[in-house]
């Protein structure tokens, strides 16, 4: 590693996932020195393999979650303002199962999901009558009736870079593929060992430390920090396939099952219906977590309940999956759990702290960052005011409905792109794509074409300003383009990245 360092960081984050970034963020933007590293690659861990909705989270009522509820709730048009080229919203079809909750229920429900907390542009609940709506079109029951409600939609990984590319434009330094080994306290500091990929060591020194590390919170507080019996949190493992779209519109459905779960069904990616999640306790390395041919059959059969085109495994054309770091409130199944975040500082007077984030959401993961940096502010004492509700993250300074004139705007600056390429670059980009584009007068001055909607352009920007290296940063975690990707088209990207590290280490000697 051959990076410098700040002599002595204010704030020491380990893990780059929506939490650690969202963090860094926060305090940065506060006027704090961070230092952020991620192991792997940012978003490599649960932050990539999630349903992707900024949602209250209608089941949670269920469990009288109101507090998670209510924050999530308001939270959604808050994300959405903030990144409207990666945030926007979606309708959820819930149809009325009769054998299953019953009707008053859902309406109770979705009364108080439209009314606890801050809606103001998602339009409120309806009724369907199926009898003659499109969406019962693709569904093998009858169903007479069912509610149709707002939710959002996000592109978890994006949402994760963006926020760590913001922290570093505010001057926090972003490590990958940098393992924080330990971490011990001495002289009233934090003497923090990192490894790089190559096996290189480095300490750095830090006066407050935040373990953000999500599945691994526990291992590292064993391994890292060299505590005992640490048992906090309860790894649940969910998982999601992907196959050839299932329906024509762009509203979702949310299927009740008969053991209690509900299951997503998701226009994705346009050409693709996204099915998930399941529920299962995980033990083990959570970076070992693999979708299991039950959790396969499972959702297969779930959506087989619902859909008169039937599917199987050999459908599915991709599948991902994540685990959940619930903190472990004694809940006895692992859908019961709680879905909140608990944030606990360690720390004697006098001695460097230690805050553990537990638990959390995509969703909240702003509100969790706010409520940490509160936590720094009370050991180091208030600084600026930074407002990450109003401040947009890169490329989403734009209205919120403002998606189509976006693209419009950048096909009248390169009226060579074709109308797909252009949704392409907004959606992952929003007024960044110009940066991306630069003097571009026809596609021949993009570079090399890699398939899909992939350029060489793209990717120069993914790896210069988004910490991408691999092909699989690329095309699994930056975007999605590796759906539409064929095995000699990944190579070309391998290559093509080989051959922009070889032209940098000649640049650097
Ligand atoms: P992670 O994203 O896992 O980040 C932790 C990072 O720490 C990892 O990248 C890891 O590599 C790194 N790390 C660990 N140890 C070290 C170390 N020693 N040194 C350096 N780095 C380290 N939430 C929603 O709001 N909406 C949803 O629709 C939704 N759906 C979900 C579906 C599933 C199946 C799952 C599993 C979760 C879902 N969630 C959802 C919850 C949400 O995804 C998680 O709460 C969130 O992503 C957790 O983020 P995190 O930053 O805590 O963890």
């Amino acid at each position: 590693m051959s990076e410098t360092y700040a002599d002595i960081f204010d704030v020491f984050v380990v893990g780059g996932g929506i939490n650690g970034c969202g963090i860094a963020r926060e305090a940065v933007g506060r006027g704090f020195s961070v230092c952020l590293a991620e192991m792997n690659d940012l978003a490599s861990g649960t932050s990539s393999g999630s349903t992707k909705l900024v949602h209250g989270g209608l089941r949670y009522l269920e469990y009288y979650e109101f507090r998670l509820v209510r924050e999530a709730l308001k939270e959604r048009e808050v994300l959405w303002s903030i990144a409207p080229h990666i945030i926007w919203p979606l309708r959820f079809v819930l149809p009325h199962h009769k054998e299953l909750r019953p009707a008053w229920f859902l309406r109770l429900g979705l009364f108080l999901y439209d009314h606890l907390g801050g809606r103001k542009l998602l339009p409120g609940t309806k009724v369907l009558n199926m009898a003659d709506d499109e969406a019962s079109k693709p569904l093998s029951q009858n169903f007479s009736k069912a509610f149709e409600y707002s939710d959002c939609w996000v592109n978890d990984a994006r949402l994760v870079v963006l926020n760590a590319r913001d922290a570093a434009d505010r001057g926090a330094q972003i490590l990958v593929r940098t393992k924080v080994v330990s971490a011990v306290r001495c002289d009233g500091l934090w003497q923090i060992v990192l490894e790089g990929a190559d096996g290189a060591r480095k300490t750095v020194n830090a006066r407050y430390l935040i373990n953000a590390a999500g599945p691994w919170v526990d291992q590292f507080l064993a391994d890292g920090v060299r505590q005992d019996s640490v048992h906090n949190v309860r790894l649940v493992q969910g998982s999601h396939i992907i196959v050839k779209k299932l329906f024509d519109h762009d509203r979702c459905y949310i299927f009740q099952q008969g053991d209690g779960r509900i299951v997503f069904a998701i226009p994705y990616e346009d050409d693709f219906t996204l099915i998930g999640t399941t529920d299962r306790e995980f033990s083990g390395d959570p970076t070992n977590v693999k979708i299991s041919s039950e959790e396969i059959d499972y959702l297969c059969g779930a959506a087989n309940e619902y859909f008169s085109q039937s599917i199987e495994a050999g459908d599915v054309v991709w599948s991902y999956s994540a685990i959940r770091p619930l903190f472990d409130d004694g809940a006895s199944k692992a859908q019961e759990a709680t879905r909140d975040y608990v944030l606990k500082v360690e720390g004697e007077d006098g001695q460097a702290p230690l805050l553990n984030i537990f638990g959390g959401k995509i969703t909240t993961y702003r509100k969790l960052s706010e409520s940490a940096v509160e936590k720094i502010e009370s050991f180091f004492g208030e600084r600026q005011g930074f407002s990450t509700n109003s401040v947009p993250l890169p490329g989403g300074d734009f209205e919120v409905t403002g998606f189509d004139i976006q693209v419009q705007s950048l096909k009248n600056k390169y009226p060579f792109l074709q109308n797909e390429h252009a949704r392409h670059l907004v959606r992952h980009y929003g007024t960044k794509a110009y940066e991306i584009l630069g003097k571009a007068r026809s596609y021949d001055d993009l570079g090399e074409f890699f398939g899909g909607q992939l350029w060489a352009c793209e990717v120069a920007y993914l790896v210069s300003r988004e910490w991408a290296l691999s092909a699989e940063d690329i095309l699994w975690r930056r975007t999605k383009q590796g759906l539409r990707m064929k095995p000699g088209q990944v190579e070309a990207l391998e290559l093509f990245l080989q051959n922009l590290d070889a032209r940098a280490e000649r640049l650097s000697a």
